[in-house]
């Protein structure tokens, strides 16, 4: 099969490769769609930010937001034959330890995830190993979606796990610090939330631009207008109820503990590199005005299912979030794309 491959950071070849074994409990998945993330960027660029995390081998098939169809299923799987259309919650947990058994699959200190310690969805295709099948990772995609609305279900997992970390609630004010692809998701949830007034900033105008198609109520470039000002100005004098930070800026988590009303709820979406870890946060700030401070990374098989289920009632509508279809012999524009942001989502179609 062809398959993008990753030979180390910068090092990405379009070639040929076996098609992966299939073994028993296994499911091999013809790719139909497989979206470029964040973390693939990071990935490519610089390596994989844990040892741990970067599975066996030196190389790599990159692509953990993926959906395709069965083309064949190992002895003794159930419930999935070929035909069936499915996506996968990329974080296969041990299964046993307590994070897993909580439901916190994505955070098992164990688990590996498909397109990063796997071998993932940028390639024809991608083996869904046994113990996914067995542990619920794999999805079948409800009717009226199509491929690419599924492969893009996965960062709206992650935002739903951010979302429901900071209890976004009907009424409230939301900031959303951050206009890529995961802020466009973030608004989304936030109106079917019921959030009173959404408000986007970023520092890059032509993202701001990007973004007014999910009809925020408020986009702010702080390079142009003060950012506190605004978000006061816009909340009567007492800041947002919820501030998600979407991007990988220190100043904006320490921003972000200023432009929280009392009793405001914070996330700390986007990881910080690690030569900028150690961020000086205002403590009393968050003593004072009682706020609570929460951080998410990925999303559970749970959360995955639950965002799958809310695609298909219709109420969010993820498709004008792509803006880019590359083949995947040209995977090198997507990745260019997405590292110069002139698409918000890029889906690669094999
Ligand atoms: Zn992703
Ligand atoms: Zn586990």
């Amino acid at each position: 099969m062809i398959a993008a491959v990753l030979h180390g950071p910068g090092d990405m070849r379009v070639e040929t490769v076996d098609t992966p074994a299939i073994g028993p409990g296994d499911i091999l998945v013809r790719v139909k769609a497989a979206a470029v993330c964040g973390t693939d960027l990071r990935i490519f660029k610089s390596g994989f930010n844990r040892p741990d995390a970067r599975g066996p081998g030196p190389k790599r098939i990159l692509g953990h937001e993926v959906a395709g169809e069965v083309e064949a299923v190992g002895d003794g799987v159930t419930g999935f034959r070929p035909g069936d259309r499915v996506t996968i919650a990329p974080n296969i947990g041990c299964g046993t330890c307590n994070e897993c058994v909580q439901g916190y699959n994505h955070l098992c200190r164990d688990y590996r995830a498909i397109g990063i310690a796997l071998d993932g969805g940028f390639a024809e295709y991608v083996l869904f190993p046994a113990k996914a099948v067995a542990q619920g990772n794999v999805c079948k995609i409800p009717e009226n979606l199509s491929y690419e609305e599924a492969a893009i279900n996965e960062p709206l997992s992650c935002c739903y796990n951010g979302m429901m970390a900071c209890r976004v609630s009907p009424g409230d004010a939301v900031l959303i610090i951050g206009a890529g692809p995961i802020g466009a998701l973030h608004i989304m949830l936030a109106r079917l939330t019921g959030a009173r007034k959404i408000m986007v900033s970023d520092i890059v105008d032509e993202r701001l631009k990007a973004i007014e198609v999910f009809g925020p109520d408020a986009a702010i470039n702080p390079t142009r207008e003060a950012l506190p000002e605004t978000i006061m100005a816009e909340t009567q004098g007492r800041g947002a109820d919820v501030v998600i930070v979407a991007c990988p800026s220190p100043d904006a988590q320490r921003e972000a503990l200023e432009l929280a009303a009392v009793c405001g709820r914070i996330n700390f979406f986007g990881g910080l590199p690690r030569d900028i870890e150690n961020v000086p946060l205002n403590t009393n700030l968050i003593h004072y005005k009682q706020l609570t401070v929460t951080g998410t990374t990925g999303s559970s098989t749970h959360q995955f299912r639950n965002t799958l289920a809310i695609l298909a009632s219709g109420k969010v509508n993820i498709r004008p979030v792509i803006t880019s279809r590359v083949a995947l012999r040209d995977i090198a524009k997507a990745f260019s794309e997405a590292r110069d942001m002139s698409s918000l989502k890029t889906v690669i179609l094999p």
